[in-house]
């Protein structure tokens, strides 16, 4: 590779994009993180060698992806600015044959390459706040799962993902994130590591996939509308947001009250107060009342 770019220079970076009549969107979210030492920092955390495939989502100019490549990884990278596209492709890593660009919208344009070629070995990402949850839980809803991937995040994504039961952060995104991920913050990035620098803390998250998942897989479409139905409105009680969600829809309401009494969980608690045993008992006792269900009629 022989593209050396000082992306620790806010001058340098000005420069680039005034040459190429570019100027940095706040839409999506881009603020180029400057310092060497955070970058090497991530691609420590990402554990990579040169046999791996590894995904970048929203790789601007290119900061993290010039050391992914110099660590000889194949990387696929997804831009949406087509500006950051141009210099990626024409200027900085057009002539590397381990790069390969995907114009467009990520949230949209992953799904078709996990189709081809099925899943990579890392992704990694800058990702401003909508894009950064949205992308993660995408992913995982869609089977997409790499043995790691490492997240830089504005702090208040990272702490939904890292919650634990009985904090406020914890939500149906924190459920569907550690159900196949332990999920770690590495370490936090000041403000003054981006340029231009942003109005948030960042951290960086580590998620390694677990050997076995905590929901097994033939619970697991059910698991994911029930989380998803009991979190729907935080200030209603479990059965509740059980009865107006999808869960009441085809159990009904016996159905709710029979499984609220089956799986031992308090029909006045809230979905924040429940623990991974009791998500767990109520898809379960959803399951146990459908298939009874379905063998009395
Ligand atoms: N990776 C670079 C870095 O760390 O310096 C840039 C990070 S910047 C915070 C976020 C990048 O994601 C920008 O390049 C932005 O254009 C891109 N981006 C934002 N939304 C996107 C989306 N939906 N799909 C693909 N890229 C996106």
């Amino acid at each position: 590779m022989s593209w050396k770019f000082a992306y620790d220079s806010p001058t340098a970076i000005t420069k680039l994009l005034e040459v190429h009549g570019l100027s940095m969107s706040k839409k999506f979210g881009q603020n180029f993180l400057l310092s060497r030492q955070v970058r090497e920092h991530i691609v420590d955390e990402m554990k990579i060698d040169d046999s791996m495939k590894v995904w970048e989502i929203g790789p601007g100019i290119g900061s993290l992806t010039a050391h992914l490549l110099e660590a000889g990884c194949m990387v696929t990278a997804f831009e949406i600015d087509h500006g950051f596209c141009r210099i990626l492709s024409d200027e900085a890593f057009g002539d590397d044959e381990n790069f390969r660009l995907i114009e467009g919208d990520a949230l949209k344009t992953w799904e078709k390459l996990f189709k081809v070629e099925g899943t990579p070995d890392r992704i990694c990402g800058n990702l401003p706040y909508n894009v950064g949850s949205v992308c993660i839980a995408k992913l995982i809803e869609g089977k997409c799962l790499p043995q790691k991937m490492v997240y830089t995040l504005q702090k208040e994504v990272a702490d939904r993902l890292c919650a634990q039961p009985g904090d406020k952060e914890w939500s149906s995104f924190t459920l569907l994130a550690q159900m196949d991920y332990v999920v770690k913050s590495a370490f936090s990035i000041n403000s003054g590591a981006f340029y231009p620098v942003p109005n948030v803390t960042s951290s960086v998250i580590t998620m390694d996939k677990r050997e076995k998942p905590l929901v097994d897989p033939s619970l697991r479409d059910l698991f994911l509308m029930v989380i998803r139905d009991l979190f729907a409105q935080r200030r209603k009680t479990v059965k509740n947001n059980l009865l107006s969600g999808k869960t009441g829809a085809i159990i009904g309401k016996l159905g709710v009250d029979d499984v609220l009494e089956s799986s031992g969980v308090l029909p006045g608690k809230r979905a924040e107060q429940l623990d991974w045993a009791q998500f767990i008992a109520i898809s379960e006792a959803i399951s146990n009342y459908r298939a009874k269900n379905l063998s009395d009629n």
